[in-house]
């Protein structure tokens, strides 16, 4: 067991070399590439528990599981067996199976939908929800908010124009500028925002789409104001004006509680996506809804989607024996953790002296390394962040054997399986890191 000084990385080094060749930035989703925090990513040849062994046969404790996923850590054994077994009888049939209604029933049991479809990622699932709310609704305008992501959709990968209310403009090239004429992009919590987008394309809004608490921009949870937090204000406005509200689940659903951000503030989406947790690890995510809007779907509805691996048996095997195991034991578990790990880090930057702010949806947390302000409630306030402190701490954890989030911009993700030994070795690890971001 390795603490502290960690093997060389030649081997990955080697690897990324290769794999640039041949795989554009030598990776398959770019935050992989280490290009935030530089250097040369970690390739990883297996993983167990709340470890990952990298090829140079370095163990780091994983505070990515796999960006969400890995609730119950990595190898379970009966989800192995789930999957192992699936996979004997088949890995894809294009057919229906008995399986695919048990993890649907299994989601509509614990989230605020009554049916649902199942897709191959977070990306189909929410590119499918928006052409659903827009075939219901005959409607073609989006809202959505800066720094929540959402997939890469196109017309969801938008910057706000100028000022609040305007029509997003393209966020990456290869998006057309009539994609995203139909996008407005808002402030995170900005009620005035949204109240100002309504009045002036109320009659035109198909659907506000939402993170159900934001997590790819740090994590900023939906605020409250007055007594209502910005969830339930959200489905308000939508309802007054025939529009439909959507909470995207992909990252919070089946992990900060059991049954989603839903589960912290109870509000009622008219259509939710899912991923991650839902899949065990495999590809498989999945939207769902109310059952009369899921019925415009085809077959039964006018509205198409289609799939030729959703549902897949082995994903779905992986899934369902997730959701299974991720009993209440395990919330509590990781929910416990979280709260330690979160008070251990704020102690060790403020014992460094590094300006900082943490903030949590139920046990997803993020460290923002902001100054001069106690809260961070959007994007724009948490681009102050000093990426400078960030990289330096991420690479003295690194070294020290711990793999973090390779952007400040991202939560940190625990799962049941961080066990006493993996807590202790990321602990022992932060007063170095917290006085490496102090000197960045
Ligand atoms: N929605 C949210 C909230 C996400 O966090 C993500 C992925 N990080 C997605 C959608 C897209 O999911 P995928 O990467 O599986 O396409």
């Amino acid at each position: 067991q390795l603490t502290g000084q960690l093997l060389s990385d030649r081997l990955s080094r080697e690897a990324f070399e290769r794999a640039r060749a041949v795989i554009p930035g030598g990776v398959n989703s770019p935050v992989r590439a280490f290009l935030a925090v530089g250097g040369a990513p970690r390739f990883i040849a297996r993983a167990s528990g709340p470890y990952l062994y990298d090829i140079d046969g370095n163990e780091l404790v994983d505070l990515i599981c796999s960006w969400g996923p890995m609730l119950l850590g990595h190898a379970h054994p009966e989800v192995l067996a789930a999957v192992g077994a699936a996979a004997e009888h088949g890995t894809s049939y294009g057919a229906p199976t008995l399986a695919e209604v048990e993890l649907a029933e299994a989601i509509i049991e614990r989230a605020p939908v009554e049916q649902v479809r199942l897709v191959n990622s977070g990306t189909e699932a929410t590119m499918s929800v928006l052409r659903l709310a827009r075939g219901i609704t005959g409607r073609d305008m989006i809202v959505k908010f800066a720094g929540c992501y959402h997939g890469h959709v196109d017309s969801l990968l938008a910057s706000a124009g100028s000022g609040v209310a305007t029509l997003a403009i393209p966020g990456t090239p290869g998006v057309t500028a009539a994609t995203t004429a139909d996008t407005i992009v808002l402030s995170y919590n900005d009620r005035t925002g949204v109240r100002e987008a309504f009045a002036r394309y109320g009659d035109r809004i198909a659907a506000v789409i939402t993170e159900a608490a934001a997590g790819n921009m740090g994590v900023i949870p939906p605020g409250v104001e007055d007594g209502i937090g910005f969830n339930a204000f959200l489905a308000d406005i939508c309802r007054e004006h025939g529009a439909l509200f959507i909470s995207d689940e992909v990252m919070t659903g089946f992990r900060v509680t059991r049954t989603g951000q839903y589960g912290i503030d109870g509000v009622q989406p008219d259509l939710m996506t899912f991923g991650k947790v839902m899949g065990g690890g495999f590809p498989a995510a999945a939207f769902g809804g109310r059952a009369e809007l899921m019925q415009q779907l085809a077959p039964v509805g006018g509205i198409y989607q289609a799939g030729t691996l959703s549902g897949n048996p082995v994903a779905t095997a992986a899934g369902l024996a997730t959701l299974r195991l991720a009993t209440p034991e395990v919330y509590a578990h990781v929910d416990a953790i979280s709260a330690q790990l979160q008070a251990e880090v704020g102690a060790a930057l403020s014992a460094a002296g590094v300006p900082h702010v943490i903030q949590a949806a139920g046990n997803l947390f993020s460290v923002f390394f902001v100054a001069g302000v106690t809260a961070v409630p959007d994007y724009a306030t948490a681009a102050t962040q000093s990426t400078q402190a960030y990289a330096a701490f991420f690479h003295s954890m690194l070294e020290q054997g711990v793999y973090l989030p390779p952007s400040a911009y991202e939560g940190w993700f625990l799962s049941a399986a961080h066990d006493d030994g993996a807590m202790n070795r990321i602990v022992s690890a932060l007063p170095a890191a917290a006085r490496a971001a102090a000197q960045a």
